[in-house]
């Protein structure tokens, strides 16, 4: 961590590279910017103010701003205005591309930025990108950790979200009051890139285990069982998970989940996709056999083609079952 540039305006503890805040910390504005707010970050964004956070939000789509701003929060004008405005802003965006240019990019996060700030990037991206921005983030006099959730738009809508966050203990400490407006479970995984080394193998095993519900419950009903009560045998017996229990992806079983709306909202297959690709390279560079996952990429990826990228990922039920769209 490069803290030679922080010495300015921080004092900093050499011998356990911990960070006292002092004069910026307390500069900062106590404003929340929040930038990226679709599926999730609609949801994450309204449970801080409902917690009494003043917020300034951004997206590039304006329906999604104007929803915000109907709820009481203020519109910036890009996400370099978002961080002119705040001191702590967090970020849920869709890809590493995505990320890297909303905070280095022209009019980006870093141009605007505040000393002092705590950036915290929820998005789901290859730990990487939280490795880079953090040494920028740290050039500038600010910080950054990456804060990547699990519970999906369920846990977000209910302010019931996992965090795993990777970064400076004492930053995450710092970033509580934030992240508990959101989340229910705050998890320190380890220095900066480790939130996200822990969200991309949940993420695996997610992928894996919503294609394996969708097929045992298309096997299941085409013997001629009852899907509802095959769904209520899995769930009480060792085929239990949270894509059978939460988040069945058959239609007409569950009230309030995706499969109960045309697979609309929800978590995309094309994201899913793009995680399953994360796993593939992290699996890649740690020379990690994961047949598994690799096989559950090709059957998400295979979905997009078929014109289910932008329909929630349970839709894989429906690819099982009739090889195509819906
Ligand atoms: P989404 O596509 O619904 O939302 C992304 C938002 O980012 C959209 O509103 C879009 O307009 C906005 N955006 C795109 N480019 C932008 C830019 N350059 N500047 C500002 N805004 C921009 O996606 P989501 O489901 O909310 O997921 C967001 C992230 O969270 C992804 O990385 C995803 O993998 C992760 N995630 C999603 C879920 C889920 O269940 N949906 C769960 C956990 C993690």
């Amino acid at each position: 961590m490069a803290f030679s540039t922080l010495a300015k305006n921080f004092q900093v503890c050499s011998r356990s590279h911990a960070i006292i805040f002092t004069r910026a910390s307390r500069k900062a504005s106590t404003n929340v910017g929040f930038i990226g707010l679709g599926n999730m970050g609609g949801f994450m964004a309204k449970n801080l103010m409902n917690k009494g956070h003043k917020l300034v939000v951004y997206d590039v789509s304006k329906a999604a701003t104007e929803a915000l701003a109907k709820a009481g929060a203020t519109v910036a004008k890009n996400p370099a205005d978002v961080a002119a405005q705040s001191g702590t802003v967090v970020t849920m965006l869709p890809n590493n591309d995505i990320v890297t240019n909303v905070y280095t990019g022209k009019d980006g996060v870093f141009e605007g930025l505040q000393s002092g700030s705590i950036l915290l990037d929820s998005s789901t991206v290859d730990p990487s990108v939280p490795t880079a921005l953090e040494k920028i983030a740290n050039s500038k006099g600010s910080f950054f950790l990456d804060t990547p959730v699990s519970g999906g738009v369920i846990a977000a809508q209910s302010g019931e979200l996992t965090f795993m966050v990777g970064g400076d203990k004492q930053i995450f400490e710092k970033a509580q009051g934030v992240l508990s407006g959101m989340g229910k479970k705050l998890v320190h995984c380890g220095g900066i890139g480790m939130g996200q080394a822990a969200k991309i193998c949940n993420n695996m095993l997610l992928g894996i285990s919503m294609a394996g519900v969708a097929e045992a419950m298309n096997l299941g009903i085409r013997l001629g069982l009852d899907g509802k009560q095959l769904m209520d045998i899995i769930n009480n017996s060792t085929g239990r998970c949270w894509s059978s229990e939460i988040y069945n992806p058959v239609p007409g079983l569950m009230p309030n989940v995706p499969s109960a709306r045309d697979y609309e909202g929800g978590f995309y297959s094309g994201l899913i996709a793009k995680d399953l690709g994360l796993a593939q390279g992290l699996a890649t560079r740690t020379g990690s056999p994961i047949p598994m996952g690799a096989l559950a990429s090709q059957i998400y990826r295979l979905m997009c083609k078929a014109g289910l990228e932008v329909r929630d990922f349970s839709s894989v039920y429906k690819f099982i079952q009739d090889g195509q769209k819906i």
